[in-house]
C-alpha cells in the first residue's frame, strides 16, 4: 500500500534532487532543447513542496492533484502538462480505490504517453518511465536499472519535443526529462528503503 506520507516524503525528495541539480539539467537541455528544463522543474517543484508542506493530512488523492496542480500551473514547457498528467492519473487511480504502486505508476504512463504522443525510444522521459514502471511491475526496480534507462537516450535521435528538430545532431546528448525522470524513481527507491 502506498500510502499518503510515502508519496508525500516521495515528492520531497524529488523537489530537493531537482533543486540541487536545476543547473546541470538546463544545462543539459542547452544543445538539444532551449536550455531551461532545470529551470522550469525547480519552479514547480518549488511549488510543489510549498502546497504538501501546508497539507499535514491530506489523502493519496490530494497529495497527487495537489502535486499535478502546481506542476501544471508553474512548470511550462513541454514537461509541465507531461508529468502535470502523470500525477493527475495517478490522483485518478487512487480515487478509483487502488494503492497499489504498480498500477499507479502504470496509469501515469498511460497517461504521459496519450499526452505527448511519444513512445520508448523517440528519446524523451518515456525512455525512464516505460522501462522502470516494467520493473516497478515485476519488483526489480533499483539504481541499475533507473540508470541505464537515462543513459539510453543519449545514442537516439529525438522523434518528439526540441530536440528532434536537430536529427542526427541530438545523438550523444543525454535527454534532460528522462534524467529529471531519473530522479523521480530514485527519490521514489529512497522513500521505499
Ligand atoms: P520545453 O522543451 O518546452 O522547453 P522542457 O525543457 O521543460 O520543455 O522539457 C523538455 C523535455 O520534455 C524533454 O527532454 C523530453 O524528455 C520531454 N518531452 C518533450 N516532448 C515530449 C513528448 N511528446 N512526450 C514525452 N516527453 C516529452
Ligand atoms: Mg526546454
Ligand atoms: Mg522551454
Amino acid at each position: 500500500m502506498f500510502t499518503a506520507q510515502a508519496a508525500t516524503t516521495w515528492l520531497t525528495k524529488f523537489g530537493d534532487a531537482i533543486a540541487t541539480n536545476k543547473a546541470y539539467l538546463s544545462d543539459l537541455d542547452t544543445p538539444i532543447g532551449d536550455g531551461d528544463h532545470g529551470n522550469n522543474m525547480a519552479r514547480g517543484m518549488t511549488a510543489v513542496q510549498a502546497a504538501l508542506a501546508t497539507q499535514t493530512d491530506a489523502d493519496l488523492t490530494t497529495v497527487f492533484k495537489t502535486v499535478a496542480m502546481a506542476l501544471i500551473s508553474k512548470v511550462g514547457g513541454a514537461s509541465g502538462p507531461l508529468y502535470g498528467t502523470a500525477f493527475l492519473e495517478m490522483a485518478k487511480a487512487s480515487k478509483a480505490g487502488t494503492t497499489d504502486l504498480p498500477t499507479l505508476l502504470a496509469a501515469a504512463l498511460a497517461g504521459i504517453e496519450k499526452r505527448g504522443g511519444a513512445q520508448a525510444g523517440d528519446k524523451t522521459m518515456l525512455d525512464v518511465w516505460v522501462p522502470v514502471v516494467a520493473a516497478v511491475q515485476a519488483d526489480k526496480l533499483d539504481a541499475t536499472v533507473i540508470a541505464t534507462a537515462v543513459d539510453s537516450t543519449k545514442p537516439m535521435i529525438a522523434k518528439k519535443g526540441r530536440a528532434s528538430y536537430l536529427g542526427e545532431r541530438a545523438i550523444g546528448h543525454l535527454d534532460p526529462g528522462a534524467v529529471s525522470s531519473g530522479y523521480l524513481f530514485t527519490a521514489l527507491l529512497e522513500t521505499e528503503a
